[in-house]
């Protein structure tokens, strides 16, 4: 077990991509915090962890509301005694010409994808540096290395990801802090669906999963900063 006892965050855990990291690191003997908005979809979750004999916390939460993320982080530390590794998974997007874009809509993109995993980093980065450890786990995409036609803004908040998480890297790697960025070009899950084609072909939410695994279990000493994920071969 590459995990065991490890005690991590993952937001955006109800569904798509989070909620397989959640499983994942729950199998690899990780103690679990999951948070989303959906409290369905997170009791299932819950349930199903539980179920299998896991430890774990579910904390309802909106990443862009930061109380709501000082609770997660906090309630984190209070149920486990600390925090091993967060999750900045919780994200959605908008795409659209900019010219038709409100800004309201720019701004709830730039709250969730960006502002929330910075308040959430923050707050994990209290804990963790009185640890002297821990590992920051970023889901970024590829439309943070490129740009992305009518996806200006959603593309600008994982740029922005990116900066940010390589730029407090640099702040917390004295502090044996890992930060890491995972960014996956599409992947199988409800987020944009309506523009797959290709479905049997592009990434699955257990790829990025088995990708943070490999991140987060590596040595103490050793930091995948980032990761590209690509589907092999994306062309039917
Ligand atoms: P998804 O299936 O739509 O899941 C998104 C998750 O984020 C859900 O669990 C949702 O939970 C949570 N979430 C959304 N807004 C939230 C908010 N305001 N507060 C708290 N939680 C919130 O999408 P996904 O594909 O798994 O996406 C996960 C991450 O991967 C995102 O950051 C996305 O940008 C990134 N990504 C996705 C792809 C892709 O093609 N799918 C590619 C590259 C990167 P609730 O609804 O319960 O709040």
């Amino acid at each position: 077990m590459k995990l065991k006892d490890r005690v991590a965050v993952v937001t955006g855990a109800s569904r798509g991509i989070g909620r397989s990291i959640a499983l994942h690191f729950a199998g690899e003997g990780a103690k679990l915090a999951i948070s989303g908005r959906d409290p369905d979809r997170l009791t299932e979750l819950h349930d199903e962890l539980r179920a299998k004999g896991n430890e774990v916390i579910s904390i309802l939460g909106d990443v862009s509301n930061e109380a709501d993320v000082v609770k997660l982080i906090k309630g984190t530390v209070e149920a486990f005694g600390r925090i091993d590794i967060l999750v900045n998974n919780a994200g959605f997007g908008i795409f659209k010409p900019v010219i038709h874009m409100k800004t309201e809509e720019f701004d709830s993109l730039f709250g969730v994808n960006m502002r929330g995993a910075f308040i959430a980093t923050r707050e994990a980065l209290r804990y963790m540096i009185a640890q002297n450890d821990g590992v920051i786990i970023n889901i970024a995409s590829l439309a943070g290395k490129n740009a992305l036609e009518n996806g200006a803004a959603y593309a600008a908040t994982k740029w922005a990801m990116i900066g940010f998480a390589k730029s407090v890297m640099l702040e917390v790697r004295k502090h044996n802090i890992r930060v890491v960025t995972i960014s996956p070009g599409s992947v199988d899950t409800d987020f944009g669906l309506s523009n797959r084609h290709n479905r049997d072909r592009i990434l699955k939410p257990d790829d990025v999963a088995e990708a943070a695994v490999l991140a987060a279990g590596l040595p103490a000493t050793a930091m995948m900063s980032e990761i590209d994920l690509r589907p092999t071969n994306p062309k039917a």
